[in-house]
């Protein structure tokens, strides 16, 4: 068995998507080459806008258009001449050598337009994830992450001036100190705890309406690992204390700019539940059989497929589960 790069390079598409054994996550299928080589190469930027072929996905607000009809749903591309003005990003290049761009800006009129077709509507990277192909998922995934970033740095943290889009849309620099800014990323832990029984810990959060339930989650704290947060979160939201912490898969979740960091956990101490009011209104243990019956009596609804808090309650639970929010 090789190792290094050479094993990178031999990873099938399948394994690259199979995210520590939640495969095929709604946003984690990108399958175009991020051509990261490419940011910094103008006269390839420039060519590769010049040309055509290229293809343009515009994103304004976490939405673009799709275009869903009789097959899959797609996502609405424009060639670099019927693109809008707007912050432009390198978002790769497929394996068949076309090279797609975002652009953040208002979307094209959708129906009834020449440019973009009839059947597209804008929607957003929550509803489209899980109906657009990997290729697409993955293309509007990126394209909306960027497109929030940059909505949001205009100007530097370190002396107020404004920033421009460098590297093709993947830094952002000052204009007066000269200072580089990376796109930002908050990294959240989202955790299935289980008791000794093997049931599941799921709580409804104060913010939501009432029989909305979903496993534990919160942000990674500075200063902080991941495990470490998920026993804090745990902790804090329900009293349970928590060991065996393991890594299950991550998901990007650009709404607007989260890192979610799907892990297992089980409780070692106490299970009685003494809940964090101000965050969570109820915390439960749920065997199965309990959770299915919930679920078909209309008691409790799970969070949707698109995320991976219902990918990791189906890996615990088994196959498929009904999720409505
Ligand atoms: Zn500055």
């Amino acid at each position: 068995m090789t190792t290094g790069p050479d094993r990178q390079a031999e990873l099938s598409a399948d394994e690259l998507r199979d995210s520590g054994g939640l495969r095929n996550l709604a946003l984690s299928r990108g399958e175009v080459d991020r051509s990261t080589e490419r940011r910094g190469d103008a006269a390839w930027l420039a060519a590769a806008w010049a040309d055509p072929g290229t293809r343009v996905v515009v994103v304004e607000d976490g939405q673009a258009l799709v275009r869903s009809g009789e097959g899959p749903a797609e996502l609405v591309f424009l060639s670099p001449a019927e693109a809008p003005e707007g912050v432009r990003f390198l978002l790769g290049t497929d394996a068949g050598g076309v090279v797609y761009f975002g652009v953040a800006a208002s979307l094209p009129p959708p129906d009834g337009e020449q440019v973009t077709g009839l059947g597209a509507r804008p929607i957003s990277l929550r509803q489209a994830g899980p109906l657009l192909s990997d290729r697409d998922a993955g293309l509007m995934t990126h394209a909306v992450a960027l497109g929030n970033w940059h909505a949001v740095h205009t100007h530097c943290p370190r002396c107020g001036a404004l920033t421009e889009p460098e590297l093709a849309g993947h830094s952002r620099r000052c204009v007066v100190d000269g200072s580089e800014h990376f796109p930002r990323l908050d990294p959240a832990v989202i955790m299935l705890v289980t008791d000794p029984d093997d049931r599941c810990l799921l709580a409804r959060n104060a913010m939501w309406p009432e029989r909305r339930v979903s496993i534990l989650a919160g942000f990674v704290e500075p200063g902080e690992s991941a495990e470490q947060a998920v026993a804090r979160e745990v902790h804090e939201e329900t009293g349970v204390t928590i060991g065996g912490v393991r890594y299950v898969g991550s998901q990007p979740w650009p709404m607007p700019h989260s890192l979610m960091l799907g892990f297992r956990a089980t409780a070692t101490g106490s299970l009685e539940i003494r809940v964090d009011s101000d965050e969570i209104a109820e915390a439960h243990w749920f065997s199965r059989g309990e959770l299915r019956a919930s679920i078909a009596s209309g008691e409790i609804r799970l969070p949707p497929p698109v995320s991976i808090a219902h990918r990791i309650i189906e890996s615990w639970y088994g196959t498929e589960l009904d999720g409505a929010w």
